[in-house]
């Protein structure tokens, strides 16, 4: 019997990027497929974004892993390479970087390379992450515009700290900010994530970088990517290993957390933060069986979680499957009731977890 299982659902991955093409129908797309592709498997999610320009990771080993699985596009190290030694593998493998501080420029005008490069200047605009500062715009642009090692197309992006929150001017500071900077050069400018592309037209520029979007998730603030016509792409399952009758007050689960005052019914899931279910999800969170909605009870441990089904359920058995998120659970419920994002539950997904690709 197969347990916990990711189901991916290829289908609504093509029309979350037919979606990102419909909010910003004038900007190419770089899709974002760092952390192993927000949890949903890095080398065939990327097979199946023919439509997108470019590809963006955080880390050299993920680019490495695309091109290792034959994929040809585009890669862009969204935080750049961390050595200088990384260089020689970005030429090699034709990644492009980032260029974020003085220390990436310095390696890179020093290397002893057979080719350009393509970079891409950060400007730190609000973020106060990574990225220069506007007021070395100047002088980065134009000691990458004279370095060899730096092909002479200098891509220019920022980043948005707040673009969530459409009542927070700081991302049309950002826009600004950035606008005046780069206004008249004559590059492709690049500053939207997800939020920025659903909620700020005006920062979609040339290049816009989708990540959570893709996968169907939100993320904006008490929003679920139904709302933007987005598709979850992951519908997360597991089965019902035991049901089983508990008397009022038998304290369930370690710690004895929790407690029924009336005798009700436990349906016991194979599911658990061994699985990269939250272990912090609140008494009640939703998970659903045939249809209907049950929340569940006591600790989630590392490898079941426990369901109050009430005594009058007599439908629930043994080997059927339960949906711990998808379609019509949406991730973003499930990431309120555990006090976190629907990024982090989609990241921690483990390899305990089997996944099955579906076109
Ligand atoms: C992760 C990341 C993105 C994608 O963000 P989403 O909110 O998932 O769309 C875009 N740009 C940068 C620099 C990132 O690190």
């Amino acid at each position: 019997m197969r347990l916990a299982t990711a189901e991916i659902n290829l289908t609504a991955l093509a029309h979350n990027l037919a979606q990102v093409k419909r909010f910003a129908p004038n900007s190419k797309i770089m899709a974002v497929l760092k952390a192993n592709a927000y949890g949903h498997g890095l080398v065939t999610i990327a097979q199946h974004l023919n439509g997108a320009d470019a590809f963006a990771v955080a880390r050299i080993d993920e680019a490495l892993a695309l091109r290792a699985g034959g994929l040809t596009k585009p890669i862009v190290l969204l935080e750049g390479f961390f050595n200088k030694a990384d260089l020689p593998i970005l030429l090699a493998n034709n990644f492009q970087t980032i260029i974020h501080d003085a220390n990436q420029l310095a390696a890179l005008e020093n290397a002893k390379l057979d080719a350009p490069i393509t970079c891409w200047l950060k400007v730190n605009t609000g973020m106060h992450r990574l990225g220069i500062a506007p007021e070395q715009f100047e002088e980065f642009y134009n000691r990458l515009q004279k370095t060899a090692n730096a092909k002479n197309t200098i891509n220019l992006m920022t980043h948005f700290s707040c673009a969530d929150d459409v009542d927070n001017t700081k991302t049309v500071q950002q826009i600004t900010l950035f606008d005046n900077l780069v206004n008249g050069i004559d590059q492709a400018h690049c500053l939207s994530n997800s939020a920025g592309i659903i909620a700020w037209p005006t920062g979609h520029g040339d290049w816009v970088r989708p990540g959570l979007m893709l996968y169907g998730v939100s993320p904006m603030a008490n929003k679920v990517g139904q709302q933007h016509q987005l598709k979850p792409v992951m519908h997360l399952t597991t089965k019902v290993i035991a049901v089983r009758n508990v008397a009022a007050h038998e304290a369930v689960g370690y710690g004895g957390r929790w407690q029924s005052d009336k005798p009700t019914k436990l349906a016991v899931v194979a599911m658990g933060y061994g699985d990269g279910y939250p272990r912090h999800a609140k008494e009640g969170t939703p998970v659903m069986i045939a249809g209907q909605r049950y929340g569940i009870v006591g600790s989630v441990s590392m490898d079941m979680i426990s369901i109050d089904i009430g005594l009058n359920e007599h439908n629930v058995k043994v080997g059927d499957s339960v949906t711990m998120w998808g379609p019509e659970l949406p991730v973003e419920e499930i990431a309120q009731c555990a006090d976190t994002i629907p990024y982090e539950l989609l990241c921690n997904i483990t390899p305990r977890v089997s996944y099955e690709y579906q076109p």
